[in-house]
């Protein structure tokens, strides 16, 4: 059973341009799915149908049985509580504590920005510092993410993905801004979250070579058009 299917997918920002052509594709629950692809090739902008950060203009997208398009305002909050989003540059509150910036992911703001942490219940804090301890960060709960460096910061934002416990989550290029150190950190992650955990993951990555390692299956974007969906072993320097 498909978890995403994508079927004729079209985007377009502008009346001149498209950017994403007839895209269509399928993901199942648990798989962790790499889409590489030169920059400006329409990765982010397929990342962001998927959960209507941005609006398409042709095909359809079904999530988890529901076609994504029809939802009204209600039904899209509970999509999007659904699918973690995770970002190249960790979007961060960086005044906010690292476990302040988990619980925002799930229970929002709660009021003033004075005394955060008091308003979550204990049970909110305990899922969240799990969460910090299963992605090896709990040592630095309480410090300000801004004194975190890009690695720890993007764990932190995996855990903000994590914490409403959604069935997939978008990575659009989480690694781009990371030392390889780092990277391998957050690869390693990723592939722990899909194989242990069992979500599912699609992950926008420009370097071939860390999609092959990590990915069940590789999807190659080209000027808005897919050029190859397959295995990572089938992937040859010609597509
Ligand atoms: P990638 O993630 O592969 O680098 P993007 O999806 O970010 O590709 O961008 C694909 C194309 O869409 C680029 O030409 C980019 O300039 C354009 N684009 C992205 N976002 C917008 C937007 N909000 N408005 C207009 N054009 C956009
Ligand atoms: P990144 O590759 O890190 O996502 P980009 O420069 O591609 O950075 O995009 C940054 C932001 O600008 C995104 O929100 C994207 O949607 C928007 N954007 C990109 N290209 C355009 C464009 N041609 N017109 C308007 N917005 C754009």
């Amino acid at each position: 059973m498909a978890l995403l299917k994508v079927e004729g997918l079209g985007k377009s920002y502008t009346a001149d341009k498209k950017i994403l052509k007839n895209i269509s594709f399928e993901i199942k629950a648990g798989e962790l799915v790499s889409i590489i692809g030169p920059s400006g090739a329409g990765k982010s902008t397929l990342l962001r149908c998927i959960n209507r950060m941005v609006e398409f203009n042709e095909g359809k997208i079904i999530f988890n049985n529901q076609e994504v398009g029809n939802l009204n305002k209600k039904e899209l909050r509970h999509l999007r509580a659904n699918i973690g989003m995770v970002f190249q540059h960790y979007n961060l509150v960086p005044r906010l504590t690292v476990i302040e910036n988990v619980l925002h992911g799930r229970f929002g703001y709660k009021t003033t920005m004075q005394g955060l942490l008091g308003r979550y219940t204990e049970k909110e804090k305990a899922a969240a510092f799990h969460l910090l301890e299963k992605m090896g960060i709990h040592e630095h709960a309480y410090k300000r993410c801004d004194q975190l460096s890009g690695g720890q910061q993007q764990r932190v934002g995996i855990c903000r993905a994590l914490i409403q416990e959604p069935k997939l989550i978008l990575c659009d290029e989480p690694i781009a801004s990371l030392d390889p150190n780092s990277s391998k950190i957050i690869m390693d992650l990723l592939k722990s979250i899909s194989t242990e955990m069992g979500i599912t993951c699609l992950v926008n990555l420009h370097q071939v070579d860390v999609a092959q390692y990590y990915s069940d299956r590789i999807i190659g974007l080209n000027k808005g058009e897919i050029v190859f969906n397959g295995n990572s072993t089938e992937l040859h320097e010609d597509n």
